[in-house]
């Protein structure tokens, strides 16, 4: 059967884009059918966006700081409208270069919503296109219908797209997205309470990050609500009703709902796991021959980086020099909160649960640039060693430059860097990051949990 292309790609967000342009790259006949603007969560409505409101959130900071470093700096005040309208030129920017990038790989970007009709067919509009393959990138979106009433709630789109900002808000999740806005909206001046179920933020995160995230959001002034989780949220006038239980309800002009995302799965027809994600072997198939996916649809480890290396080794095995498996066993990632949190390997909890007997070497100090100034901002690290091995299997650092530093150390333990090789390299001082090749005492030895 004679296909109108080699590869169509259903969804132009960084994975898709990645592996439709190595796909092509080698040679193949390409098509990228996207129903929304080009360039997917990433860029347009997640990471890039978030961290350029972080680093809006962090000059409030530093024209604090800078105080104390002698520099008389007038009382500022943040206009959520400038930043809106810059925000908004740079997503357009980096659109167009999405697209020149696309049209420079000889990708043919079609515009539309796509429907999967057959293993080999694809509908967009009016429109039937046949392809060798079919690949799946189409992300996913914020959930819902975590709690009833909360679809009337703002989610992260949403405050990414706002012109003013509230003077109080509700945060309700523990992760990723609740706790880095909860940061910066308080840095930004609204007035923020944080609900969520556990003891701690970040479920899942090292003791230790979730200790410092707690710590840092409350020194903030984030007001925290930790084993609270609504159980419906009501309108009442224009105000949402958060019920926490029957006798207790609390009253916020504005609620972010940040309890979570889903894949989007809509129009594929294929079976889905549990979670609602399309379920695919370690090589990137689905169970219908000819379809494949990769990234957030599939729900693994929903990161950028990581649905663009499953884009490019997909399409490397399809039309390239084969497969080459990605390895999402040491998968480095940060929590863009103020000051941040990053980490490579697992938590300790789960290290142990895995069977390693640990040392654990940790150190907590207040860095000098905040030393300088009086101020309390800490900085914490932690390398988990496996005692027997002497592999060190994870670095977990919450402060200032932690995703910078956590990045570099990634390495070092991709190649395998024992303990030893930490301690034979000499420092860079003065850093924060000394501290990690420092460490010379295990502060605890602790047995497998097996
Ligand atoms: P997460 O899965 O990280 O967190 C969801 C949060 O919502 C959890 O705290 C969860 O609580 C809570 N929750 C879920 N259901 C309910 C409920 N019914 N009632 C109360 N709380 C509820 O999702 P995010 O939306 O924060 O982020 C989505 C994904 O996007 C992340 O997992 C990450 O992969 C990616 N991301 C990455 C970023 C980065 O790299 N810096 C930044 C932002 C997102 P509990 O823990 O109790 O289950």
């Amino acid at each position: 059967m004679a296909f109108d292309y080699d590869l169509i790609t259903l969804g132009a967000g960084s994975g898709g884009v990645a592996a439709s342009r190595r796909a092509a790259l080698h040679g193949a006949k390409v098509a990228i059918i996207e129903g929304s603007r080009v360039g997917g969560t990433c860029v347009l409505r997640g990471c890039v966006p978030k961290k350029l409101l972080m680093y809006a959130a962090q000059f409030g900071d530093g024209l604090q700081e800078a105080r104390g470093y002698g520099w008389q700096v007038p009382e500022a005040a943040f206009d959520m409208p400038t930043w809106a309208t810059a925000k908004a030129a740079e997503t357009t920017r980096l659109e167009g270069i999405y697209r020149q990038m696309l049209a420079g790989s000889g990708v043919q970007l079609v515009e539309g919503w796509a429907r999967l009709v057959g293993p080999h067919t694809v509908q967009v509009g009016e429109r039937q296109l046949t392809a060798r393959h079919i690949l799946v990138a189409t992300g996913g979106a914020p959930v819902r219908d975590s709690i009833p009433g909360i679809d009337a709630c703002a989610t992260s789109d949403d405050l990414l797209d706002l012109q003013t900002l509230p003077a109080r808000a509700a945060v309700v999740g523990g992760g990723y997205i609740a706790v880095e806005f909860a940061s910066m909206l308080a840095r930004l001046g609204v007035q923020v309470a944080l609900f969520y179920r556990d003891r701690l933020p970040l479920r899942g995160f090292d003791t230790m990050l979730r200790t410092a995230a707690a710590s840092a959001l409350q020194a903030a002034g984030v007001d925290l609500h930790p084993g609270a989780a609504p159980q419906r949220i009501q309108r009442d006038g224009g105000q949402f009703l958060l019920v926490l239980g029957e006798d207790r309800m609390l009253a916020f002009p504005w609620v972010l709902n940040a309890t979570g995302r889903r894949p989007n799965t809509a129009g594929l027809g294929l079976t889905l796991d549990a979670h609602g994600a399309v379920p695919v072997d370690d090589q990137g198939n689905t169970a219908v021959p000819g379809v494949c996916a990769i990234g957030d649809v599939t729900n693994r480890k929903n990161l950028t980086p990581v649905a663009i290396a499953e884009g490019r080794a997909l399409a490397d095995r399809l039309f390239g020099p084969g497969h080459q498996p990605v390895d999402l066993r040491l998968v480095a990632s940060a929590v863009f909160m103020l000051p941040p949190l990053a980490s490579v390997g697992p938590s300790e909890e789960e290290a142990l649960a895995a069977g390693h007997r640990l040392q654990v070497f940790e150190t907590d100090f207040r860095p000098m640039k905040q030393a300088f100034i009086g101020g309390t901002e800490r900085t914490a690290m932690k390398l988990l060693v496996d005692a027997d091995s002497q592999r060190v299997l994870a670095v977990h650092m919450a402060g200032a430059d932690a995703p910078e530093i956590v990045q570099s150390l990634a390495v070092a333990l991709t190649a395998g860097a024992t303990k030893a090789h930490f301690d034979r390299t000499i420092a860079m001082h003065p850093t924060a990051a000394e501290e990690f090749v420092l460490m010379r005492q295990p502060s605890r030895t602790v047995p497998s949990a097996g």
